[in-house]
């Protein structure tokens, strides 16, 4: 298309506005309007008349999207753009949010869109979310399957922690954590340095490693790992887009905190879901018959007769006590050991 300057205005044509808002509502293309010029606006001073328009979804339903003069002058490519007018040449230029703030190294332009001045972070959280329209819809389904699994992760680690004492928890994570062994005191007869004083060191206790102990990590709160998913996954419900193009609608009319705030909650809920099942399969490691039993003989050597633990796994009933008192008896939940699926992952455009 030859690019016609339709009609040039010597002031700002501010009246037009609703005009063109009106137009783009009823007919959809911008370039249709009677007073746009398809064509890349001349260099100088330009000025946004209104910023950010975004075409009505029914009339991009109707007549498809418009195009870019700048970028993409024949093919139609924005939702969102920018009526422009020019200074120079007095035309107005309707061109796509694609293009607004490259293409124009005049102030103004920059100026009006300073708003969006974090625009390099919203683009890459509009690309992002354009590739991973699905995701959304792919986490609410992930959390239906693996809600039970985890609400039962929750209530088996609250009881541990709460049979075994949250500090002995946590002493035994943080002994785990460095060697993979429980660790006991043992005597050594120092001679040369201490002239027959008797020290002890800590030495792994055992001939196995303590499988799963990273479930015990943390302080005295309760898990609640059911709580906390189940709350991100209901903010993103809210967005969970049928289709890419409602995704595209949906990025179009959000501000860019809401955008941020969404890729924030979408990176954060896949973490707490690979957590889970994490956890998960720390939990299986760590109820293992012989994995508690590894600790039922260490605490028989580690701790006196008041303090000692004790930890059995029989057949899927699971009884913890302590100083020779049973604090906890607990059948597993069968949900515990049912395949909780798969998280979905976040590919990066
Ligand atoms: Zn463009």
């Amino acid at each position: 298309m030859n690019a016609v300057r339709k009609q040039s205005f010597e002031a700002r044509p501010e009246y037009l506005k609703a005009n063109f808002l009106e137009h783009i509502a009823a007919m959809g293309r911008p370039r249709d309007w009677q007073y746009i010029t398809h064509a890349p606006p001349p260099d100088g001073d330009v000025e946004v008349l209104l910023e950010g328009f975004v075409l009505p979804r029914e009339s991009v339903r109707l007549h498809g999207l418009a195009a870019c003069p700048i970028c993409s002058p024949e093919s139609p490519k924005y939702m969102k753009g920018h009526l422009l007018w020019s200074r120079v040449d007095g035309g107005l230029y309707a061109v796509g949010h694609c293009c607004g703030h490259h293409y124009f190294q005049d102030g103004l332009l920059r100026q009006a869109l300073r708003r969006h001045s974090s625009s390099e972070r919203r683009k890459d959280d509009e690309r992002l979310l354009e590739h991973n329209w699905m995701i959304p819809q792919a986490i609410v389904r992930a959390w239906d399957g693996m809600q039970p699994q985890v609400r039962a992760l929750d209530a088996v680690t609250n009881a541990l922690r709460a049979g075994m004492s949250a500090g002995l928890c946590r002493s035994i994570h943080r002994m785990v954590k460095d060697t993979g062994y429980l660790l006991v005191s043992e005597k050594v007869d120092r001679k040369e340095e201490m002239r027959g004083a008797l020290r002890s060191i800590e030495v792994p206790f055992g001939d196995r490693p303590l499988a799963g102990a990273s479930l015990l990590r943390g302080g005295s709160r309760p898990m609640a790992q059911e709580g906390k998913i189940g709350g991100l996954v209901a903010a993103i419900d809210a967005v969970a887009w049928a289709s890419q193009d409602d995704a595209i609608w949906w990025m179009c009319e959000q501000p860019d905190g809401e955008l941020r705030r969404l890729v924030s909650i979408v990176e954060e809920v896949l973490d707490c879901m690979r957590a889970a099942l994490a956890d998960l399969e720390a939990l299986r490691a760590f109820l293992d018959p012989d994995n508690v039993e590894i600790i039922t003989a260490w605490s028989r050597q580690a701790h006196g007769r008041g303090q000692r633990i004790q930890l059995f796994n029989e057949e899927g009933v699971i009884s913890i006590w302590r100083g020779g008192k049973r604090q906890k008896k607990f059948r597993l939940p069968a949900s515990i050991l049912q395949d909780a699926g798969v998280v979905p992952s976040l590919e990066r455009p």
